[in-house]
């Protein structure tokens, strides 16, 4: 019997486990938080880190950006059970800080290890934490809402980088950006698709 997409997914999880990863992290942390949703799914979503509310559940976006996000998703009528979410760095940080670079750099592997498993037509980065590694060098401001082609190193991928819900919240010009950047997924889906 092959082995499945989740017990793939469950090896990653054993291996930041056994690899101490970010130990510090996870001291103070309640989960690990490794990500929730489709297996199958086209779009996957990759945020910064847990926030509180994560940590309590062990699930990605559940808090108040989490919110934004489904509703956003049903304004392009996917639900949230059609696409996987996940972030860069999988325990929260203490008062919910920025993650640090080497946070980034000892996850970065285990979420590429992520997208190979689940296979994404469209991979979302949510924000410049998790956008950073796949487009070094890009600022948010001048590329969100515009897919990119990009080889990591087990193929190619494309990306789309969309302002932080977090960030986008209490922000109006930027949810407004971020509205309207949302609304080209479906889209960019179609174009994928056929250019297979
Ligand atoms: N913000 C994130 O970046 N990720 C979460 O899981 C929740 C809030």
């Amino acid at each position: 019997m092959s082995t499945s997409k989740q017990q793939l997914l469950d090896q990653i999880e054993a291996d930041i486990l056994q690899n101490n990863v970010c130990l510090d992290l996870a001291k103070q942390a309640k989960h690990l938080v490794m990500g929730d949703g489709n297996l199958d799914a086209e779009l996957v979503f990759i945020g910064e880190a847990p926030g509180k509310q994560e940590d309590e559940t062990g699930l990605p976006f559940v808090g108040a950006a989490g919110k934004f996000l489904n509703e956003m998703l049903g304004e392009i009528e996917m639900g949230r059970e059609t696409v996987y979410i996940t972030n860069i760095v999988k325990y929260r940080p203490p008062n919910n800080r920025d993650p640090e670079p080497d946070e980034k750099r000892a996850f970065w592997p285990y979420l590429l290890k992520q997208l190979q498993i689940i296979q994404p037509k469209i991979v979302v980065a949510l924000g410049r934490h998790s956008m950073e590694y796949f487009l070094p060098n890009a600022r948010i401001s001048q590329i969100h809402g515009q897919p990119k082609r990009i080889r990591v190193q087990n193929g190619q991928l494309v990306i789309l980088p969309l302002y932080h819900p977090a960030a986008a919240l209490y922000n109006g010009g930027m949810r407004e950006m971020l509205k309207e950047d949302f609304k080209k997924i479906p889209k960019i889906i179609e174009l994928i698709k056929q250019e297979r």
